[in-house]
């Protein structure tokens, strides 16, 4: 890969296309594109930087070419949502997600552990009920879907929620178009919300409490209480839902197999509740996948289950949710492997994909498609060791091969983090309290510039001393701290 665009794309599209057109008239080298190209905020030329590894293959650290290079490479962030897309392609194949979606807000404020997105899309922007409702008129008018999507990490977490949901389905209700509303916090406000969409295919209702156990839910920072979590179910098929869709993880960090078991004991008491309003009618379907730590978050030190350890879980659970009325769904341990590779392999892995896809390796993702022993052939050519990528425990002060892309949030907010979890402590909502992760000292500029409820950290009032950026296409400074080398 020649170039990544790191975060947001509605504004540096231009800037990228800009610089393009510069060099075309300029009529130098490729090699001067990417060069220029590398000046603009939130692209990263992987050229110009140059991974170190220790004698015993860590990763030691990453080197630019050239001190002007941005280092570490800030990702690109909007200031402000822009108007939502409305003219959309619309395909003429039945496609999965046949629908008009429109985020309604960009972030999630919650700060769960394992959740990649809720650390990368920092900081949480709204858009406004009139420009959503606008934007959904004109979507519909150009093209004709009949489901509306109100996309984001957390929707109950829009702060204008209810309003907008009312308001959607006063204009949009009559015209027979269905409204989906996923991504909903475990709490009867949820519920009350669906019921307000006036869904009449009550069929399924997901609720993702993650972890069965409220020890585990502290590790994570998802500190549901399970009474909490029984009284949303109690709502759920009172108002006439019959099947209750659960998701989980296995292989989080601190899991013993009493919490796997307790999945089990949890999808069963949820049936009961189900069969104490419903009868016969209630069903569970629970969905319990592999956790895969993934960069940027505070779970980054994690290491993913051995193949063994999620195959004798996923034993355990089969064997304990048998029964009428109880579904459970897993997923291919094989799958959870090349997924973690993929997520935490350092530039060496580049190989190892090429090698892969020449041995076959295309539809993994499609499960009948899964060339499994592609990927372990290629690892044997690259002389590389897969699990040394996954499984091998990481001390905290280990460098990581993505440090030098900055997502904004620092990596002493993810290790104090980290070592909360170990101690179950958890974090409130942050825009009820702040906790400094890093958002604003980055973009303290773009937060001076755009104050008020719009972003959902706290306002910065007086203007930023130190600018880690200069805006516009050309990155002229960079006054950021960093741990270069
Ligand atoms: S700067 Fe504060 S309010 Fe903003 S995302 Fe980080 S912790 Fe949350």
């Amino acid at each position: 890969i020649d170039a990544f665009v790191i975060g947001e794309g509605e504004e540096v599209i231009h800037d990228i296309l800009d610089t393009y057109k510069a060099w075309r008239a300029a009529g130098t080298s490729r090699e001067d594109l990417l060069w220029r190209l590398a000046q603009i905020w939130g692209v990263y030329v992987p050229r110009f930087y140059e991974p170190r590894y220790a004698p015993d293959g860590v990763f030691a650290g990453m080197t630019r070419r050239d001190p002007s290079l941005p280092f570490p490479i800030i990702k690109r962030i909007v200031p402000k949502l822009p108007p939502p897309p409305t003219r959309l392609i619309v395909p003429f194949i039945s496609t999965v997600h046949s629908r008009f979606p429109i985020e309604i807000m960009r972030g999630c404020t919650r700060g769960c552990r394992y959740c990649h997105a809720g650390m990368v899309v920092r900081p949480v922007r709204e858009r406004s009920v009139e420009e959503i409702v606008t934007a959904i008129e004109e979507g519909l008018r150009y093209t004709g879907f009949e489901e509306i999507g109100l996309l984001s990490l957390s929707s109950s977490d829009y702060s204008q929620i209810l309003p907008l949901v009312q308001e959607v389905v006063r204009r949009f209700g009559q015209r027979h178009i269905s409204i989906s509303l996923p991504s909903l916090r475990i709490e009867t406000f949820s519920v009350e919300l669906m019921e307000a969409l006036g869904t009449t295919r009550r069929r399924g209702f997901t609720l993702a409490p993650e972890a069965a156990t409220e020890r585990m839910r502290r590790i994570i920072n998802k500190p549901i209480s399970s009474e909490q979590l029984m009284e949303t179910v109690r709502e759920i098929y009172r108002r006439g839902w019959t099947t209750v869709k659960l998701y989980f993880m296995m292989g989080l960090p601190g899991e013993t197999e009493d919490d796997v078991r307790a999945i089990a004991e949890l999808a069963r008491a949820v049936l009961r509740e189900g069969r104490r309003v419903l009868g016969g009618r209630a069903k569970v379907h629970a969905s319990v996948s592999t956790f895969v730590p993934k960069p940027h978050t505070p779970f980054q030190w994690a290491t993913l289950d051995t193949m063994e350890a999620i195959r004798t879980k996923q034993a355990l659970l089969r064997r304990e949710m048998r029964g009428r009325g109880l579904k459970l769904s897993l997923n291919d341990p094989r799958e959870s492997m090349v997924e973690a590779w993929l997520s935490r392999g350092d530039r060496r892995l580049a190989e190892v994909i090429y090698r892969a896809w020449q041995l076959g390796a295309k539809f993994d993702a499609w499960n009948d498609h899964l060339a499994y022993d592609a990927w372990l052939q290629a690892f044997r050519e690259a002389g590389l060791d897969p699990h040394f990528y996954v499984h091998r425990p990481r001390p905290i002060d280990e460098p990581f091969p993505w440090d030098h892309i900055s997502i904004g949030v620092t990596r002493q907010y993810l290790t104090q983090d980290y070592l909360w979890s170990q101690e179950g402590r958890t974090r409130i909502d942050c825009r009820q309290r702040c906790f400094a992760c890093g958002i604003l000292p980055t973009f303290n500029a773009l937060r001076y510039e755009h104050p008020g409820d719009y972003w959902k950290c706290p306002e910065i009032k007086r203007p930023p001393k130190r600018v880690p950026f200069v805006r516009g296409p050309v990155l002229r400074e960079m006054a950021l701290a960093t741990d270069e080398g």
